[in-house]
This record gives structure tokens, C-alpha cells and sequence, in this order.
């Protein structure tokens, strides 16, 4: 069910068959471990003991996840259940079984134009294979299977399309702005055409339900996203404190708050002030602890929250070096001496499968009577706003955030991590260089009253000219592609006609919702004759060269030559189409050379710029 773009060996070594057509454009490769403990009794998961993979080719192709329950207890034990956990986790499963729920991440979306499979999510298959599952054009599969070990002879037979998905839930829409928004809202015009059906002569769209705590101008937003109209549950009422659904009460003992402190050391470098923050919480911790033991637990890990990688690797540095040595004499200073603390970051440096162990060592506890052998809690975890989703760790209580956030929702959402069954801190140091953030920390007191008032409106722009030169052709491509069975299969690319009615479609449909959703006809016209030119491009393309064919994808068979181009290997073609809707612009490595610069002299290597003599930063 987990579609997050990874495939297993058993996917790699079918892939010479074109059976699994993996490409450099689907993620990298993963693990089938996505699951560490069984979702129904929480018995751990042991990728090697409990994961079981039945090849294609003798087999029901499948990875079969079972619940490590020693015992056998457990329902989705291997000796209870011979499929295990009803989970898919290989992209290509997902196709053949098609689940009743999905869970995937908007970055998915890039996949529609390279991978004719994807039409499958939506309904679309013709066959269905006795022992396999379902079929598309793009996912081969033969129609007779010989028997093989257990498994009787099987054959396919032709299937009807299936329906499409009635319900859409878009978690955390806050964080589908600025240009990942206006791609995702781009991509999903053909999302929402797929997952459109007819019943009685009438189109039914999908319902969409979208939930966040921190969003303004939600009508406009949601119009500009999913082309629909807004309706916002919980409803307001009249009273603020109180709507029904939710009340606001006053913190006290039993329902502790949050309290936020700003620090601006003026004429200080940033670093040096959070150096000092670092080891005046970690050392004051550490002093409670002695005297209160176990109930200090929420104030024992400091959460460090960084705006950019580059600050953080920054500070990553100072709390292994500075932070630690200034810890050992703070006993003169009338606080403890804390040991060399232990750290760890949450980061998009980690991989997936890391982050359920980073997650899992901060719930270790701060605890006298700990087993002195056992693993020891974390002192220090640095994050980026990977924090903001989702990381519901209770006993969290302490953060000191470095610099003002970008935009109030991340603020908002970061510091909400900290703080949930305790009291909470959040220290925010100011950069008084930054003008924005002196603003903040003069205005600190009203700002933090009413920071719900202060959620910036999102910005997405899906049909900006500078998305449509990013998205338009990636568009085109999946409603041409995944619309119907025609022209699903990779050398189909070449046998496309102008006039087709899914070539129609999308210069009619794309254009009206450009229109619709900008208000604005001269963008739609610019939408249309932009796919017109794509359209004249692609036809160009199919009648290229004598003796090879067109394909989507280019393919090692001396003869299919592909449509679509991956981006950051050459010029932009019209028909380069992203891999992940995160990177629409590739990151550029700086060399900073200090030859020649004089005499500027560096003497402390600081996290603000890492001046560092030819360090590399991106
Ligand atoms: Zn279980
Ligand atoms: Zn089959």
C-alpha cells in the first residue's frame, strides 16, 4: 500500500525482461522493511526472518510480510496466515493487486509520464491474470502460465476497467505551497481527470479531504489546488474559545502549555549565542535531573531546529566540539557537568528506513534507575522542518530554534513538537544581523498572542509560465498515456495521432481549468497553444528517423529513441519531465575560492557562511 518509490531485487532482476521497467526515473532502491513492527499486535518485524519473496517467474511475484511473533499467536503470524500482513510495499505489486487504500507522497505524481503502469491506480487495466493479477499495456505479462510447484496452469482474461478512487486525503496541505504546490497542482489536473468517472451520463469527481492547523485564504488555495469549492470542518461558530469540536483553555497544572523565549544577543555572531543557549539548557537539565530524576525527563533532549542544512551541519560541528568542552566546567558556573552529549539529527540526509531508528532512540527516557547497559536517550537531536511532519514524540519538551522560520505555519508547526504532555520551552535565538528576525523579537509578545492571525497564504500558481515550461509537457504526456489503453505501452509514444480525442481533451480541459482557475483567458490561451506546440512537437518527433521508433522512455534495443528527457542531463527539451516534483530546480555546488579575496582573513570558521578555504556548500 506504501507507494513511496523503492523496488526489491526480486524487481531488478526482472526488470532485464521488461517485466519491471525500473529506470533511473522511479526512486532508488529500498527496502521491503517498511514496517517494523506488526501494525496489530507490535511484535518487531525481522527483514530477514519475516519477509518472504515468491519470484514472478515462479510464483505469485509477491514480497510477504508476517508478523514476528514468535509464539504464533498473532493472526498475521506466518503459521496463521499464509499471505501475512495484507501490505504491499513494492511499486509493482501495488499495480498487479491494487489495494483499497494507497498511501503515497505527492512526489509521486512525477511518475504519470514515465511509467504507463500508474494508469492502473486509477482503474484502468484490461486483463487479469489468475495467479499475477491485473494487467496494463505497460505491464506485460504473458496469458498462459504453465503449472509450477503448488500453483495450478493459469491464464488471463480480459477485465473491465475497475473504479477509479472516490476519496482523496491530502494530510498537512500547508505544506503544498510554493513550488512544490504549483507543481502538485499542475499534476493533479490529470489526477483529477483519471479519477473522474461516468455514472448515469454524469461525471463524478473524487471527494477530496485535505487537513491542516495552519492555513489562510483556504478557499483560494484549495481552488487553485483541487479546483473545488471549500468546506471548512470543523465549523467556526461565533465563539472563538469555544466552537464545540474544540475548546481553548487556559494552561494550568493538569493541561500544561508552551512557553516561548526569544534571545537576541546583539553584536554576537549567531553560533556563539546558541552555543551558550546549547549548554545553558543541557548543563540547567542536567543540574534538575540530579535533584528530580525522572520527572526532569521532558527537558533532558534538546530539540535543535535549523532553517537550512548548511546551519545545522554548522552547529552539528559545535555541539560535538565546543558545546561539549564548555559543558565539562560548567560545575564553576554553579550548574552540573553533563558528559559528552549524544546526537542525532532528522534530516533529509537521513534515508526512510532510518528515520524509524532515529524516532525509536527518542523515546528512550532520562531515568536514574536505567539499566546502565541499556542504550542511552539522546541529549541532542537536530532538525529541520522534517520535525513538522508527523514526529509525535510526547516526551519532548525543550527546543531552541535558530533564527526566525521562513513562514509562520512552519514556526507554528515546528514548535508544536515540543510541549505535548509536559510544559514546554521554545527558545528561539535571533539573528540580529537579519532585519526579519529583529523584527520578530521586537514585536515578540504580539506575535506570539497571535500567531494563528499571522499564517501567511500559500502561494501555488500552477499555470504561471514558469510552471507551465516545468509541468505542461509531463501533463500532456499522462493524459495521452494513461487515459486509455492505446497508447499506454513504451513504443506507443510513436503511433499517436493529432487528432486524437485524448490530444483534444487535454487541450480542452487543461486550458478551461487554466481559465477557471486564474480567471483569466488570455492564460488559457497561452496553455493552448503551448500543448498545440508540444502536440506539433511530439507528431515531429514520430515520423524523426527511418529504421527506430518512438518510445516514452529510450530503451537499449538499438531502436526506441525516448520522448521524454530526464532533466539535469542535458539542455531543457520541451519534453523533459521532472523525476520528483521536490527538485524543480537543481541544487548548484559553490567552490569558494579565498584565493585572491586579499586579506580577508577567516579566523573562525562560522555556521552562518562555512568560509571555510574550498569547502564546498550547496
Ligand atoms: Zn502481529
Ligand atoms: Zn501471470
Amino acid at each position: 500500500m506504501s507507494w513511496s518509490g523503492w523496488c526489491c531485487k526480486t524487481c531488478l532482476a526482472r526488470q532485464d525482461r521488461g517485466l519491471y521497467q525500473r529506470g533511473s526515473a522511479i526512486g532508488g532502491v529500498g527496502s521491503p522493511r517498511q514496517l517494523t513492527n506488526c501494525p496489530w499486535c507490535g511484535s518487531p518485524i525481522d527483514a530477514g526472518r519475516d519477509i518472504k519473496i515468491e519470484p514472478f517467474a515462479k510464483g505469485r511475484g509477491r514480497t510477504f510480510i508476517y508478523c514476528g511473533d514468535l509464539l504464533g499467536r498473532c493472526p498475521f503470524s506466518r503459521r496463521n496466515s499464509p499471505e501475512g500482513l495484507p501490505v504491499l510495499v513494492v511499486d509493482e505489486e501495488i499495480y498487479r493487486c491494487l489495494p483499497a487504500l494507497l498511501i503515497a507522497t505527492v512526489d509521486k505524481f512525477a511518475q504519470m509520464p514515465w511509467n504507463g503502469a500508474t494508469q492502473m491506480l486509477f482503474g484502468k487495466v484490461d486483463k487479469r491474470c489468475s495467479r499475477h493479477g491485473f494487467h496494463c499495456p505497460d505491464l506485460e505479462d504473458k496469458d498462459q502460465h504453465r503449472a509450477v510447484g503448488s500453483f495450478p496452469t493459469a491464464r488471463s482474461a480480459a477485465h473491465r476497467p475497475l473504479r477509479p478512487p472516490d476519496l482523496i486525503i491530502q494530510d498537512e496541505l500547508h505544506l503544498i505551497s510554493g513550488p512544490l504546490g504549483t507543481l502538485v497542482s499542475l499534476y493533479e489536473t490529470a489526477v483529477d481527470r483519471l479519477s473522474t468517472w461516468e455514472v448515469d451520463g454524469k461525471r463524478v469527481r473524487p471527494k477530496v479531504v485535505a487537513a491542516t492547523a495552519t492555513i489562510r485564504r483556504a478557499a483560494q488555495q484549495v481552488q487553485a489546488l483541487f479546483m473545488r469549492q471549500v468546506n471548512v470542518f470543523p465549523p467556526q461558530g461565533l465563539d472563538v474559545t469555544d466552537n464545540f469540536f474544540a475548546r481553548q483553555r487556559e494552561p494550568d497544572d493538569a493541561i500544561p502549555g508552551r512557553r516561548y523565549m526569544g534571545i537576541c544577543a546583539s553584536g554576537r555572531r549567531l553560533k556563539a549565542a546558541l552555543i551558550r543557549v546549547y549548554v545553558a539548557y543541557l548543563s540547567a537539565g542536567q543540574y534538575l535531573y540530579h535533584q528530580y530524576g525522572q520527572a526532569v525527563d521532558p527537558w533532558m533532549t534538546l530539540v535543535g531546529y535549523f532553517n537550512s542544512m548548511n546551519e545545522l551541519g554548522g552547529m552539528r560541528r559545535l555541539v560535538e566540539d565546543d558545546v561539549r568542552s564548555r559543558l565539562n566546567r560548567m560545575e564553576q558556573r554553579g550548574l552540573a557537568r553533563r558528559n559528552a552529549p549524544l546526537l542525532e539529527e532528522l534530516t533529509s540526509r537521513k534515508s526512510s528506513t532510518d528515520i524509524p531508528d532515529v524516532l525509536d532512540k527518542l523515546e528512550r527516557v532520562f531515568d536514574p534507575a536505567r539499566d546502565p547497559t541499556s542504550p542511552r536517550p539522546l541529549d541532542v537531536l537536530l532538525a529541520t522542518n522534517m520535525i513538522s511532519v508527523g514526529v509525535d514524540v510526547k516526551r519532548l519538551g525543550l527546543m531552541v530554534v535558530a533564527g526566525q522560520p521562513k513562514t509562520t505555519a512552519e514556526y507554528i508547526q515546528a514548535t508544536s513538537r515540543v510541549g505535548r504532555n509536559a510544559p514546554g520551552l521554545v527558545c528561539v535565538v535571533f539573528n540580529w544581523a537579519r532585519p526579519r528576525d529583529l523584527s520578530h523579537y521586537e514585536q515578540f509578545e504580539h506575535y506570539h498572542a497571535t500567531f494563528y492571525q499571522q499564517v501567511e497564504a500559500l502561494s501555488v500558481t500552477p499555470f504561471a509560465p514558469r510552471a507551465i515550461d516545468r509541468g505542461l509537457a509531463a501533463l500532456l504526456v499522462s493524459y495521452v498515456r494513461l487515459l486509455g489503453s492505446e497508447f499506454n505501452e513504451n513504443s506507443q509514444a510513436g503511433k499517436v495521432t493529432g487528432t486524437h480525442p485524448y490530444f483534444l481533451a487535454a487541450l480542452n480541459e487543461l486550458s478551461q481549468r487554466a481559465v477557471t482557475i486564474t480567471g483569466s483567458s488570455e492564460v488559457g490561451e497561452a496553455v493552448r497553444t503551448t500543448l498545440e506546440e508540444l502536440r506539433e512537437y511530439w507528431l515531429n518527433m514520430t515520423k524523426a528517423n527511418v529504421g527506430t521508433q518512438l518510445g516514452y522512455k529510450t530503451r537499449k534495443d538499438g531502436k526506441t529513441i525516448g520522448l521524454l528527457r530526464q532533466p539535469g542531463q542535458r539542455d531543457w527539451t520541451p519534453f523533459t519531465c521532472l523525476n520528483s516534483l521536490r527538485d524543480v530546480e537543481p541544487s548548484i555546488n559553490l567552490i569558494l575560492d579565498e584565493r585572491g579575496l586579499g586579506d580577508i582573513v577567516v579566523s573562525d570558521p562560522g555556521i552562518e557562511g562555512g568560509v571555510n578555504g574550498g569547502e564546498q556548500v550547496s
